[in-house]
């Protein structure tokens, strides 16, 4: 008898993505990637390509940061890339209101600790110089929370997300960059979750030097591509002047493959690692997309969209608690409380990929990226009715489509 550890080839079912992200990607990204036709990541037409990435993530983001760019992989990469400059003993103020927000404060206690306080619970340091605000669950950050926290500890680094999408909530973006300013410190943001869903311009927002945000949420290109960030020069002076402890991740560094120089746009990068021409491909047709789709109307269609489907639970008598417009967080009704991890891994075993939440209480998440037609937003509707029904919900599906129909008509007659 042989023992081999060859197994068929992998079949990934399709599946309905309605969670927090990843969002479903679109086809034409997808295309993009499997009809690229090389692997030198230093060929004239992925520097080029590389090169057009920049320039639309400039137009993405509202910026004209010199300094912004992709990092290869995955959200966790854009925000290590953007802490790459807090170092041990720096004083930092951050801001956490669920799963994410907490990570990334995590991150920035790793990064500001002292190598004694590393040592001595390296996977979970208490660093002194690091003060996180606990923001509870399913509320949001204030500008008035900000205020207090940044004029109490002057720090130089201060943290905020922008979208929490443990919990789904909103925080005050704008109060965050007021109080930056105010108080001298230097703000960080994690827009993981914002990017390519609200429209907003971050040159708007002074005090923040720092912006990290995605590839797989609002822009939509999951086939493990590039992380966007920015950069103000100001970030970067401060960079130059203190360094960083990574190679990959030095956003000076890495600037210079995507034809970024000394502060300055050259024709072509120079080699920092090697990229992917079929991830360069895709995340150009991905930007693309969102580019002619039109951030504002993007922004208003997920406003439009989330209504229905806020509309629609409701009527089901869930308790809706999010404020993002690309994701739902949500209780059941009085007589399923307590059942929310249950109906999320029935809907999930029929490939209907909706969340609970990933820290207590245990909530439901439904999430809408890329689903931003009547149809998408029906069928996910009726999955979820149904999910609830077969737990003894006993909903009326018919009235809450007959209701979804009347919301989507009379958009149709008000064009
Ligand atoms: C999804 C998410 C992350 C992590 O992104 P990955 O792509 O999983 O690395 C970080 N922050 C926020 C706010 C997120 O929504």
């Amino acid at each position: 008898m042989t023992i081999s550890n060859i197994f068929p080839q992998l079949e990934i079912p399709n599946t309905l993505a309605a969670g927090p992200g990843p969002g479903n990607t679109d086809a034409r990204v997808l295309a993009r990637f499997a009809s690229a036709g090389i692997a030198d990541h230093m060929h004239d037409t992925v520097l080029r390509g590389m090169a057009e990435c920049k320039f639309m993530l400039r137009d993405l983001f509202g910026t004209k940061n010199t300094y912004t760019f992709g990092v290869a992989g995955t959200g966790w990469s854009g925000l290590d890339c953007m802490f790459s400059a807090v170092m041990p003993g720096d004083t930092v103020v951050a801001f956490s209101n669920g799963t994410f927000s907490g990570i990334d404060a995590l991150t920035l206690r790793m990064k500001a600790a002292t190598r004694g306080e590393l040592a001595k619970d390296s996977l979970n340091p208490q660093a002194a110089s690091v003060t996180v605000i606990e923001v509870p669950h399913g509320q949001s950050v204030t500008g008035e929370m900000v205020e207090t926290a940044l004029k109490k500890h002057k720090p130089k680094w201060a943290f905020m997300a922008h979208w929490e999408t443990g919990s789904g909530r909103i925080n005050d973006i704008q109060g965050f960059s007021d109080a930056c300013l105010k108080h001298n410190s230097m703000g960080l943001v994690d827009a993981v979750s914002s990017l390519g869903v609200e429209d907003f311009k971050i040159d708007n927002f002074e005090g923040v030097a720092a912006w990290a945000s995605c590839p797989q949420k609002g822009v939509m290109c999951l086939p493990l591509t590039y992380a966007p960030v920015s950069f103000t020069d100001q970030y970067i002076d401060v960079l130059k002047a203190n360094g960083s402890y990574t190679y990959c991740h030095h956003p000076i560094m890495e600037a210079r493959h995507w034809g970024i120089v000394d502060g300055k746009d050259v024709e072509k990068g120079g080699y920092h690692r090697t990229h992917s021409g079929y991830a360069v491909a895709a995340f150009h047709e991905a930007l693309r997309i969102t580019l002619q789709y039109g951030l504002t109307q993007k922004a208003n269609d997920y406003v439009f969209h989330e209504n229905a489907l806020r509309q629609a639970v409701v009527s089901m008598g869930c308790d809706v608690t999010s404020n993002m417009t690309s994701l739902l967080v949500l209780n059941l009704p009085g007589n399923l409380a307590g059942r929310e991890m249950e109906l999320v891994q029935a809907c999930r075993a029929e490939n209907f990929g909706i969340w609970p939440t990933l820290s207590s209480p245990v909530q439901v998440r439904i999430g809408i990226l890329n689903q931003l037609t009547q149809s998408a937003i029906t069928d996910i509707i009726n999955r979820f009715a149904i999910a609830m029904n077969k737990m003894g919900a006993g909903i009326d599906i018919e009235s809450i489509n007959s209701n979804l129909e009347t919301y989507y008509n009379k958009a149709i007659a008000a064009e």
